[in-house]
């Protein structure tokens, strides 16, 4: 079932690229359809929703404001930030700047891509590899670049795996030069979205929005609070069976990002193969996660920690975490359901399910 719902996605996204190429060169923004209502929640506001499907998924923006006319303003620039943001950074079109690099060997990034660039290279220290954007050759031969999906030969991995070490890109952090050696390439679909949120966020900011909610894919950045002032109540999907919720984060001025092995995945031979690879074999990441959501008030830090920390798993996931306790929270659900939170969620986390969950303390 899922899966026939990911190919539909995929098909769908496939059907908007070709649109695009072949009705509009310039690359304008899809036309954006606006619903406007009242606030629900007993204040002299309105809420204005936008759906858009870019960067491979479906996301909802929606603001809160007293002026229809900044609301409306705002969605407008949001969803030409999301488009220009998709046409540029997206591996799967073959003439966005990334895909152009990757092609050519070489190019120059753009500004976004140089901000990436800079951050993903410091998560890859950060998480001693881990969070590799140059696993992109691997991501492909998975065939999780698109929908043929299918089990790599051991022999094909280890000799692509030769080609990921992210401290061999060469990269002029001034120009914006980049230059990658034979069969290496790079995506930054692990970090993108976030980084997307935070820009969505700036915007709002700027038309003088202070209350917000994005739903980019499945992973929530919040600004300010609920019109009536309360904290915004984000569900957390149960990985096991992700029609349903397993609990709730209340917050405030933060990213919700959940990376789980649910999200992407295929069966072959009644084994499951899902699209988060850990770099140190080239399987997918097997550390007893089902799912991790990061809690922060950077997206892009959220967004790079969640996949970073699936692949850790629980245990040294925990470690990293005490190594940064200030700047994020994180949410991790094992294989058999178990759901572990960070000390600082207590009191934020609200289980829906008879399950207290354990605590991670910070030493
Ligand atoms: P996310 O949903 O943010 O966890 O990102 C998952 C996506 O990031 C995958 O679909 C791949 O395209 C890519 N990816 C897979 N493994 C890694 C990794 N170890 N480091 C960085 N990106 C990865
Ligand atoms: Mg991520």
């Amino acid at each position: 079932m899922r899966k026939i719902f990911l190919t539909l996605l995929l098909t769908a996204s496939l059907l908007l690229t070709a649109c695009h190429n072949a009705a509009d060169t310039t690359q304008k923004p899809p036309p954006v359809t606006i619903n406007i209502s009242d606030s629900g929640f007993g204040v002299q506001k309105i809420r204005a929703t936008t759906d858009v499907f870019l960067m491979d998924t479906l996301m909802t923006l929606t603001v809160y404001s007293d002026d229809e006319d900044a609301a409306k303003r705002a969605l407008e620039e949001a969803v030409a930030s999301l488009t220009h943001l998709d046409q540029t950074l997206s591996t799967a079109k073959s003439d966005s700047n990334i895909a152009r690099i990757n092609a050519d060997g070489h190019g120059t990034l753009t500004r976004d891509g140089m901000v990436l660039m800079n951050t993903s290279l410091q998560y890859y220290r950060d998480t001693n590899g881990l969070f590799n954007i140059a696993i992109y050759p691997v991501v492909r031969a998975w065939g999780f670049t698109g929908d043929q999906f299918q089990v790599p030969e051991q022999s094909e991995l280890q000799t692509l795996r030769s080609n990921i070490d992210a401290n061999r890109i060469q990269f002029d952090a001034n120009t914006g030069k980049i230059a990658l050696e034979k069969g290496m390439a790079i995506d930054f679909g692990a970090i993108a979205k976030g980084y997307a949120g935070e820009q969505l966020i700036d915007i709002f900011k700027k038309h003088g929005i202070t209350s917000a909610l994005l739903s980019l894919g499945g992973n929530v950045q919040v600004l300010g609070q609920k019109p009536d002032g309360s904290p915004f109540r984000v569900a957390i999907q149960n990985p096991l069976n992700p029609d349903n919720n397993i609990g709730i984060v209340s917050t405030i001025n933060q990213a919700v990002i959940t990376s789980g092995s649910y999200q992407r995945f295929f069966e072959a031979n009644g084994t499951r193969y899902h699209h988060i690879i850990d770099p140190r074999t080239g399987y997918p990441a097997e550390q007893g996660l089902a799912s991790v959501s990061i809690i922060a008030s950077d997206g892009t830090q959220a967004d790079a920690l969640s996949t970073s920390l699936f692949i850790m798993g629980l245990e040294a996931g925990s470690v990293y975490w005490r190594a940064h306790a200030d700047d994020f929270e994180a949410i991790f659900i094992e294989n058999d359901g178990t759901v572990h939170i960070t000390e600082g969620l207590a009191g934020r986390y609200e289980p829906l399910n008879a399950q207290t969950p354990q605590l991670i303390a910070r030493r």
